[in-house]
């Protein structure tokens, strides 16, 4: 007892030092690996679809079976689709719980979130369909395959038209356009989103800015002209695809997107919604119907 006592009071100076020692070092531990180390994430792991919606460009429309479609009665361009592969192509869509949308359902569901999505589309799949320079073939060969399909599927197929309003009803290279009336009975039977190509096809990036902002604001009255609705004419694709820094500028004064040709699939992603380069896919001749459903699954691939 006597020993534990004499040990204790020797030593008790000494461990004290000991303890204060440690406890030093301990502290300054903490310090430096709390500086060191990476604050724990405190975001939880991301579960969000990464969405990705398909947009077609498709341009004439022409019918194999109809010999005043095929040479020599009509030359073939490469933009050329045939009624019988696009067909096959919407069928799959009709079957696979596909939404056709507009433009604008594009715009306020998905780029700028200004509407939320209807609980009936809360499960299907996205996808626009959209027809360059408004061509007569849009009425002879796509008009009566959407009815037809409306008949089979009980559904309607929704088209965007890009129309350039200054060509209407005229011809060029034995090709023939579309009329104002033409564009009516689309519309009014609901198949049709009337849209903008500017006003007679000229590439925007080679106009003055007082030409430029005349191709834009007069293709848009000229549309509203022939079909009175706010939502016609709100959106753009850039004539050949052709478009730089003006021509966005200018483009944003009277349209609220603007499409271009990338063959992308256009993003919904936060950092990817550039109102004015919505990318698009175009649909060439002998581009086969499987080959549109293979790109268009990819836009429903789950990223992490
Ligand atoms: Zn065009």
């Amino acid at each position: 007892m006597r020993d534990r006592e004499f040990l204790n009071i020797q030593f008790l100076p000494s461990l004290t030092l000991v303890f204060a020692f440690g406890f030093f070092v301990l502290v300054n531990f903490v310090i430096i690996a709390s500086f060191l180390s990476p604050p724990k994430a405190e975001s939880k792991p991301n579960k969000i679809k990464y969405l990705q919606i398909p947009i077609w460009g498709f341009h004439d429309l022409i019918d194999l079976n109809n010999k005043q479609n095929k040479p020599p009665y009509r030359r073939e361009f490469d933009s050329d689709y045939s009624k019988q592969d696009l067909e096959k192509f919407l069928e799959y869509l009709l079957e696979n719980n596909y939404w056709f949308l507009s433009t604008n359902d594009f715009y306020e569901y998905f780029l700028v979130n200004s509407k939320i999505i209807p609980a009936e589309y809360a499960d299907k799949k996205p996808i626009i369909l959209t027809f360059d320079d408004g061509y007569r073939g849009i009425k002879n060969n796509l008009l009566p395959l959407l009815e037809n399909l409306e008949k089979k599927y009980k559904q309607k197929v929704k088209v965007v038209l890009f129309v350039n309003p200054g060509l209407m009803s005229t011809v060029d290279d034995d090709i023939l356009y579309l009329s104002c009336a033409d564009l009516k009975e689309g519309y009014e039977k609901g198949f049709y989103d009337i849209q903008s190509h500017g006003l007679s096809h000229l590439k925007l990036t080679e106009l003055d800015v007082e030409k430029l902002s005349f191709e834009l604001s007069k293709a848009k009255l000229l549309l509203r002209n022939c079909i009175n609705d706010k939502k016609i004419a709100s959106h753009l694709a850039y004539p050949n695809g052709a478009y730089n820094d003006k021509v966005e500028e200018y483009t944003q004064k009277y349209y609220l997107s603007a499409y271009i040709y990338d063959n992308k699939l256009a993003s919904c992603a936060p950092k990817d919604k550039r109102r004015y380069q919505i990318h698009r896919y175009q649909a060439f001749r002998g581009v086969s119907p499987l080959k549109l459903i293979e790109t268009t699954q990819k836009a429903f691939e789950i990223i992490n």
